[in-house]
Protein backbone atom coordinates (compact mmCIF):
# COMPACT_ATOMS: atom_id res chain seq x y z
CA UNK A 1 0.00 0.00 0.00
CA UNK A 2 1.50 3.80 -0.62
CA UNK A 3 2.23 5.95 2.10
CA UNK A 4 0.14 7.78 3.42
CA UNK A 5 -0.35 11.24 2.40
CA UNK A 6 -0.32 12.56 6.17
CA UNK A 7 1.22 10.52 8.98
CA UNK A 8 1.85 11.49 12.46
CA UNK A 9 3.54 10.34 15.53
CA UNK A 10 3.51 11.59 19.06
CA UNK A 11 1.88 14.93 18.12
CA UNK A 12 1.94 16.70 20.94
CA UNK A 13 0.35 20.15 21.91
CA UNK A 14 0.87 22.41 25.20
CA UNK A 15 -0.51 26.11 26.21
CA UNK A 16 2.17 27.13 28.70
CA UNK A 17 2.44 24.31 31.28
CA UNK A 18 -0.52 22.40 30.37
CA UNK A 19 -0.64 20.08 27.53
CA UNK A 20 -3.95 19.83 25.43
CA UNK A 21 -2.04 16.81 23.03
CA UNK A 22 -0.91 14.33 24.76
CA UNK A 23 1.10 12.17 21.83
CA UNK A 24 -1.25 11.12 19.41
CA UNK A 25 -0.36 8.67 16.44
CA UNK A 26 -2.67 8.25 13.20
CA UNK A 27 -2.32 8.97 9.65
CA UNK A 28 -4.98 9.37 6.96
CA UNK A 29 -4.23 7.83 2.95
CA UNK A 30 -4.38 9.60 -0.08
CA UNK A 31 -8.67 10.18 -1.18
CA UNK A 32 -10.20 9.10 2.31
CA UNK A 33 -11.92 11.18 4.97
CA UNK A 34 -11.14 10.54 7.98
CA UNK A 35 -12.61 12.47 11.01
CA UNK A 36 -11.37 13.17 14.81
CA UNK A 37 -13.94 13.50 17.26
CA UNK A 38 -14.00 13.52 20.97
CA UNK A 39 -16.22 15.85 23.98
CA UNK A 40 -15.15 19.52 24.20
CA UNK A 41 -11.62 20.13 25.28
CA UNK A 42 -10.42 16.77 24.31
CA UNK A 43 -7.52 18.48 22.04
CA UNK A 44 -9.13 17.77 18.53
CA UNK A 45 -9.02 21.63 17.37
CA UNK A 46 -5.37 22.04 18.76
CA UNK A 47 -4.00 18.90 16.87
CA UNK A 48 -5.25 20.30 13.79
CA UNK A 49 -4.38 24.53 13.95
CA UNK A 50 -0.52 22.49 15.13
CA UNK A 51 -0.91 20.01 11.66
CA UNK A 52 -2.05 23.64 9.75
CA UNK A 53 1.56 25.52 11.38
CA UNK A 54 -0.82 27.69 13.58
CA UNK A 55 0.18 26.46 16.93
CA UNK A 56 3.70 24.93 18.11
CA UNK A 57 3.89 21.46 18.50
CA UNK A 58 6.13 18.49 18.97
CA UNK A 59 6.14 15.05 17.70
CA UNK A 60 8.24 12.15 16.30
CA UNK A 61 7.02 12.36 13.05
CA UNK A 62 4.63 14.71 11.10
CA UNK A 63 5.25 14.09 7.23
CA UNK A 64 3.00 15.18 4.72
CA UNK A 65 3.01 14.36 0.85
CA UNK A 66 5.61 11.31 1.60
CA UNK A 67 8.60 14.05 2.13
CA UNK A 68 7.39 17.11 3.72
CA UNK A 69 8.44 17.45 7.60
CA UNK A 70 5.57 19.72 9.19
CA UNK A 71 7.73 19.98 12.33
CA UNK A 72 10.23 22.25 9.87
CA UNK A 73 7.13 24.10 7.48
CA UNK A 74 6.21 27.88 8.27
CA UNK A 75 2.47 28.12 8.05
CA UNK A 76 2.11 29.92 4.56
CA UNK A 77 4.32 27.18 3.26
CA UNK A 78 1.07 25.18 4.17
CA UNK A 79 -1.12 25.97 1.38
CA UNK A 80 1.61 25.91 -1.96
CA UNK A 81 2.68 22.76 -0.84
CA UNK A 82 -0.85 21.18 -0.57
CA UNK A 83 -2.35 22.07 2.39
CA UNK A 84 -5.43 23.90 3.34
CA UNK A 85 -7.73 24.50 6.16
CA UNK A 86 -10.82 25.88 6.87
CA UNK A 87 -10.74 27.15 10.49
CA UNK A 88 -13.28 27.05 13.20
CA UNK A 89 -15.59 30.15 12.62
CA UNK A 90 -14.86 30.27 9.29
CA UNK A 91 -12.00 33.06 9.31
CA UNK A 92 -14.13 34.54 6.14
CA UNK A 93 -12.78 38.15 5.62
CA UNK A 94 -15.74 40.05 6.44
CA UNK A 95 -15.24 43.02 4.72
CA UNK A 96 -14.28 41.79 1.41
CA UNK A 97 -16.61 40.15 -1.23
CA UNK A 98 -17.39 36.81 -1.80
CA UNK A 99 -15.71 36.96 -4.69
CA UNK A 100 -12.63 38.64 -3.52
CA UNK A 101 -12.42 35.53 -0.75
CA UNK A 102 -12.53 33.33 -3.11
CA UNK A 103 -9.95 34.77 -5.13
CA UNK A 104 -7.98 35.42 -2.24
CA UNK A 105 -7.74 31.49 -2.30
CA UNK A 106 -5.88 30.84 -5.13
CA UNK A 107 -3.27 33.63 -4.14
CA UNK A 108 -0.39 31.32 -4.25
CA UNK A 109 -1.43 29.34 -7.53
CA UNK A 110 0.41 30.53 -10.61
CA UNK A 111 -0.21 34.14 -11.97
CA UNK A 112 0.78 33.45 -15.65
CA UNK A 113 -1.86 33.55 -18.77
CA UNK A 114 -2.04 29.69 -18.21
CA UNK A 115 -2.47 30.01 -14.54
CA UNK A 116 -5.18 32.86 -14.81
CA UNK A 117 -7.38 30.78 -17.38
CA UNK A 118 -6.98 27.98 -14.52
CA UNK A 119 -8.17 29.61 -11.82
CA UNK A 120 -10.82 31.59 -13.61
CA UNK A 121 -11.89 27.45 -14.33
CA UNK A 122 -11.68 26.59 -11.12
CA UNK A 123 -13.91 29.70 -9.76
CA UNK A 124 -16.50 28.56 -12.35
CA UNK A 125 -16.86 25.33 -10.85
CA UNK A 126 -16.85 26.46 -7.62
CA UNK A 127 -19.83 28.47 -8.20
CA UNK A 128 -21.73 25.40 -9.79
CA UNK A 129 -21.13 23.58 -6.78
CA UNK A 130 -22.00 26.49 -4.40
CA UNK A 131 -25.01 28.59 -6.26
CA UNK A 132 -25.59 30.37 -3.19
CA UNK A 133 -22.29 32.42 -3.66
CA UNK A 134 -22.75 32.49 -7.22
CA UNK A 135 -26.13 34.50 -6.37
CA UNK A 136 -24.01 36.78 -3.82
CA UNK A 137 -20.80 37.31 -5.41
CA UNK A 138 -20.51 41.53 -4.99
CA UNK A 139 -22.30 40.80 -1.49
CA UNK A 140 -19.63 41.34 1.59
CA UNK A 141 -18.96 38.11 3.61
CA UNK A 142 -19.93 40.06 6.79
CA UNK A 143 -23.53 39.83 5.72
CA UNK A 144 -23.38 36.03 4.70
CA UNK A 145 -25.50 33.74 6.93
CA UNK A 146 -23.45 31.13 9.17
CA UNK A 147 -23.98 28.48 6.45
CA UNK A 148 -23.51 30.41 3.48
CA UNK A 149 -19.76 31.66 5.09
CA UNK A 150 -18.69 27.99 6.23
CA UNK A 151 -19.73 27.41 2.26
CA UNK A 152 -16.98 30.31 1.19
CA UNK A 153 -14.74 29.15 3.53
CA UNK A 154 -14.86 25.31 2.18
CA UNK A 155 -14.42 26.94 -1.70
CA UNK A 156 -11.70 29.57 -0.63
CA UNK A 157 -9.92 27.14 0.51
CA UNK A 158 -10.53 24.94 -2.58
CA UNK A 159 -9.53 27.50 -4.52
CA UNK A 160 -6.14 26.91 -3.60
CA UNK A 161 -6.14 23.44 -5.23
CA UNK A 162 -5.14 21.78 -2.27
CA UNK A 163 -4.23 17.88 -1.74
CA UNK A 164 -5.17 18.19 1.74
CA UNK A 165 -8.23 19.72 3.25
CA UNK A 166 -8.50 20.48 6.90
CA UNK A 167 -11.82 21.03 8.09
CA UNK A 168 -12.35 22.17 11.98
CA UNK A 169 -15.64 21.60 12.98
CA UNK A 170 -18.02 22.86 10.32
CA UNK A 171 -21.17 22.29 11.74
CA UNK A 172 -20.45 24.50 14.87
CA UNK A 173 -23.09 27.47 15.32
CA UNK A 174 -25.16 26.26 12.25
CA UNK A 175 -29.32 24.91 12.30
CA UNK A 176 -29.26 20.93 12.05
CA UNK A 177 -30.95 21.76 8.65
CA UNK A 178 -27.85 23.80 7.01
CA UNK A 179 -25.67 21.01 9.23
CA UNK A 180 -26.73 18.26 6.97
CA UNK A 181 -26.18 20.60 4.19
CA UNK A 182 -23.09 21.44 5.07
CA UNK A 183 -22.10 18.23 5.33
CA UNK A 184 -23.43 16.87 1.94
CA UNK A 185 -21.16 19.49 0.41
CA UNK A 186 -18.25 17.90 2.49
CA UNK A 187 -18.96 14.27 1.02
CA UNK A 188 -19.04 15.64 -2.46
CA UNK A 189 -15.77 17.22 -2.22
CA UNK A 190 -14.67 13.53 -1.03
CA UNK A 191 -16.62 12.06 -3.34
CA UNK A 192 -14.61 14.24 -6.01
CA UNK A 193 -11.29 13.02 -5.06
CA UNK A 194 -10.41 15.45 -2.06
CA UNK A 195 -7.94 13.84 0.82
CA UNK A 196 -9.99 15.31 3.97
CA UNK A 197 -9.28 15.52 8.15
CA UNK A 198 -12.10 16.57 9.80
CA UNK A 199 -12.63 17.76 13.37
CA UNK A 200 -16.44 17.71 14.58
CA UNK A 201 -17.59 17.61 17.55
CA UNK A 202 -20.91 15.79 16.09
CA UNK A 203 -19.97 12.58 15.95
CA UNK A 204 -22.80 10.82 14.61
CA UNK A 205 -22.77 12.89 11.62
CA UNK A 206 -18.86 12.83 11.08
CA UNK A 207 -19.20 9.13 11.37
CA UNK A 208 -22.01 8.74 8.83
CA UNK A 209 -19.74 10.60 6.06
CA UNK A 210 -16.37 9.79 6.85
CA UNK A 211 -13.99 6.58 6.11
CA UNK A 212 -12.36 6.10 9.08
CA UNK A 213 -12.17 7.66 12.53
CA UNK A 214 -10.51 8.41 15.85
CA UNK A 215 -11.76 8.96 19.13
CA UNK A 216 -9.92 11.67 21.15
CA UNK A 217 -10.78 11.70 24.89
CA UNK A 218 -8.40 14.09 27.26
CA UNK A 219 -5.49 14.42 24.87
CA UNK A 220 -5.39 11.16 23.54
CA UNK A 221 -7.05 8.76 21.02
CA UNK A 222 -8.96 6.55 22.99
CA UNK A 223 -10.59 4.40 20.13
CA UNK A 224 -9.85 4.50 16.42
CA UNK A 225 -11.40 2.64 13.14
CA UNK A 226 -13.59 2.12 10.39
CA UNK A 227 -16.50 4.54 10.60
CA UNK A 228 -18.82 2.18 9.87
CA UNK A 229 -18.06 -0.02 12.80
CA UNK A 230 -17.49 2.94 15.30
CA UNK A 231 -20.95 4.06 14.85
CA UNK A 232 -22.39 0.69 15.89
CA UNK A 233 -20.22 0.19 18.74
CA UNK A 234 -21.74 0.89 22.24
CA UNK A 235 -19.04 2.31 23.52
CA UNK A 236 -18.96 4.96 21.09
CA UNK A 237 -22.69 4.97 20.65
CA UNK A 238 -22.99 5.67 24.81
CA UNK A 239 -20.52 7.96 24.93
CA UNK A 240 -20.14 10.33 22.16
CA UNK A 241 -23.69 9.73 20.02
CA UNK A 242 -25.57 10.20 23.33
CA UNK A 243 -27.68 6.38 22.56
CA UNK A 244 -27.93 3.19 24.62
P1 LIG B 1 -14.12 21.66 21.22
O1 LIG B 1 -14.80 20.53 20.53
O2 LIG B 1 -14.87 22.16 22.41
O3 LIG B 1 -13.66 22.75 20.29
P2 LIG B 1 -11.48 20.46 21.22
O4 LIG B 1 -11.46 18.98 21.32
O5 LIG B 1 -11.28 21.05 19.89
O6 LIG B 1 -12.79 21.03 21.90
P3 LIG B 1 -9.30 22.14 22.06
O7 LIG B 1 -9.98 23.39 21.64
O8 LIG B 1 -8.17 21.64 21.24
O9 LIG B 1 -10.37 20.96 22.22
O10 LIG B 1 -8.81 22.32 23.57
C1 LIG B 1 -8.06 21.31 24.25
C2 LIG B 1 -7.64 21.84 25.60
O11 LIG B 1 -6.73 22.92 25.44
C3 LIG B 1 -8.80 22.39 26.43
O12 LIG B 1 -8.60 21.99 27.76
C4 LIG B 1 -8.68 23.88 26.27
O13 LIG B 1 -9.15 24.55 27.42
C5 LIG B 1 -7.20 24.06 26.11
N1 LIG B 1 -6.88 25.25 25.29
C6 LIG B 1 -7.31 25.47 24.03
N2 LIG B 1 -6.84 26.65 23.57
C7 LIG B 1 -6.12 27.19 24.58
C8 LIG B 1 -5.38 28.40 24.74
N3 LIG B 1 -5.28 29.29 23.75
N4 LIG B 1 -4.78 28.62 25.94
C9 LIG B 1 -4.85 27.70 26.94
N5 LIG B 1 -5.52 26.54 26.86
C10 LIG B 1 -6.15 26.28 25.70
Amino acid sequence: MADPMLRVQGLTVAYGGIQAVKGLNFHVNQGELVCLIGCNGAGKTSALKALAGLLPFDAQTAVFRQNLNLLEMQAHQRLPNGMALVPEGRGVFTRMSVLENLELGAYCRRADAQGKADIQADLERMLLAFPRLKERLKQSAGTLSGGEQQMLAMARALMGKPELLLLDEPSMGLAPLLVEKIFEVVQQVHQQGMTILLVEQNAHIALQIANRAYVMDSGLIDYEGQASELINDPRIRETYLGQL
